[in-house]
């Protein structure tokens, strides 16, 4: 039995993300005509601010779904089982994207990785540069590999595709409202996020951002594809209307989020990230731990994965963490299963609750009986007193 734990439980997963207030009192309410004026202006606001954080003028759709909806609209709108995508297997959502693939009968062209670094941009030059026919109809990549910490340069990978007509697919679920994302500047043909990570809304609002490339490759051709079609999005960016009874509470939570971090001004929303990133970082230094991603190009802005000490397991640390100090830390996925835990700092986070949170680990490694130095927490406060 889980003993009483006074206070607030503190979430520290890497999604679904703390809620702010604001965007708790902004669902708080009741449904409205889903036909209806009020309805149409509110799915209008949703979409126009929506482009601004995919920096995109293009269409940017919203399902009632998780993310994992998303990958597949993106498979099935402009692909046909049989044809060759090329994806770089950063880490668990990689990888689970390129079984969703398999399971389309798309053939996957896979570029493995050690899970300590993002897509190498040269090696996917390489493997396009070969593909003289254009059997590549899709570059997918993920920007932010949650399970790793490891970022992928996308704007590396859009000049490694060069003149390839392949479309470049970038799984953004979290990395999109924690770091500076560019769909149209960087030429991201469909970019796929989600409602839980960065942007501050409940888990069950999955969103495209879908260039007129690959609007047109769905226009001609694509799979089969009834709920996951992209028409109705591109007649939903003009009325505000959804073909189906939207997810209506989600959604005056999304207006309200997308309103606070407008509000607050992205640079400095982007900076907050970097600060607890780098907070974690420092302390995982003291602590000396090793960090997953082993690239310091490519830290995340969102989730720090920490590998324990061989022979000590890291989902009892996390269970140790929960049980004495009530707080949850993301586990360690797939082949990380054990070996790290994960630290997310998105969305809603005080500079005070995250210092609680690092000092739950702190304490969490000594409780659990992890050889670390102790100092982490110190040296992350003394980096946030002083940083901006
Ligand atoms: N891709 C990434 C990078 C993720 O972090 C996640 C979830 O954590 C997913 C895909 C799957 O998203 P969902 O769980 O919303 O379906």
């Amino acid at each position: 039995m889980t003993p009483f734990v006074s206070g607030r439980h503190f979430l520290q997963t890497p999604g679904p993300t703390n809620l702010p207030d604001r965007v708790l009192r902004a669902m708080d309410r009741n449904a409205i005509n889903h036909r209806g004026p009020a309805f149409g202006a509110l799915g209008l606001a949703v979409v126009a601010k929506l482009r601004q954080v995919f920096r995109t003028g293009g269409t940017v759709g919203i399902f009632p779904a998780s993310g994992t909806g998303a990958w597949e609209s993106a498979l099935v709108n402009t692909l046909v089982p049989g044809d060759r995508i090329l994806l770089s297997r950063t880490g668990q959502f990689a990888w689970l994207w390129e079984q969703m693939a398999l399971r389309f009968g798309l053939d996957v062209a896979t570029l493995e990785t050690d899970w300590r670094h993002g897509a190498d941009p040269a090696a996917i030059a390489r493997v396009l540069d070969h593909d003289r026919e254009h059997r590549i109809k899709a570059v997918c990549a993920v920007h932010s590999e949650t399970s790793t910490s490891c970022m992928t340069d996308i704007a590396a990978v859009r000049q490694a595709m060069e003149s390839h007509p392949a479309l470049l697919m970038v799984d953004a679920i979290s990395s999109l409202g924690c770091i500076d994302y560019q769909h149209d500047g960087w030429g991201v043909d469909v970019t796929i996020a989600g409602s839980q990570k960065g942007l501050m809304v409940p888990p069950g609002l999955a969103f495209t951002a879908i260039s007129g490339k690959a609007l047109a490759a769905a226009r001609a051709g694509g799979s089969r594809r009834s709920y996951w079609d992209w028409e109705p999005l591109v007649a939903a960016n003009q009325t505000g209307f959804f073909p189906y009874t939207p997810a209506m509470n989600l959604l005056f939570a999304l207006d309200e989020a997308l309103t606070m971090l407008t509000e607050e001004g992205f640079p400095r929303v982007f900076a907050r990230h970097a600060r607890y990133a780098q907070a974690t970082r420092l302390a995982a230094a003291v602590w000396g731990l090793d960090l997953q991603c082993a690239d310091p190009a490519a830290y995340a802005p969102g989730v720090t994965a920490i590998r324990t000490p061989e022979g000590h397991s890291a989902d009892n640390l996390r269970a140790v963490i929960l049980e004495r100090f009530n707080m949850s830390l993301g586990n360690g996925l797939g082949r990380l299963e054990d070996r790290v835990f994960r630290i997310g700092h998105m969305g809603e986070i005080g500079v005070l609750s995250f210092t609680g949170a690092l000092t739950g680990v702190e304490m969490g490694l000594r409780a659990a009986g992890i050889p670390h130095q102790a100092g982490g927490v110190q040296a992350a406060m003394n980096f946030l007193a002083s940083a901006g």
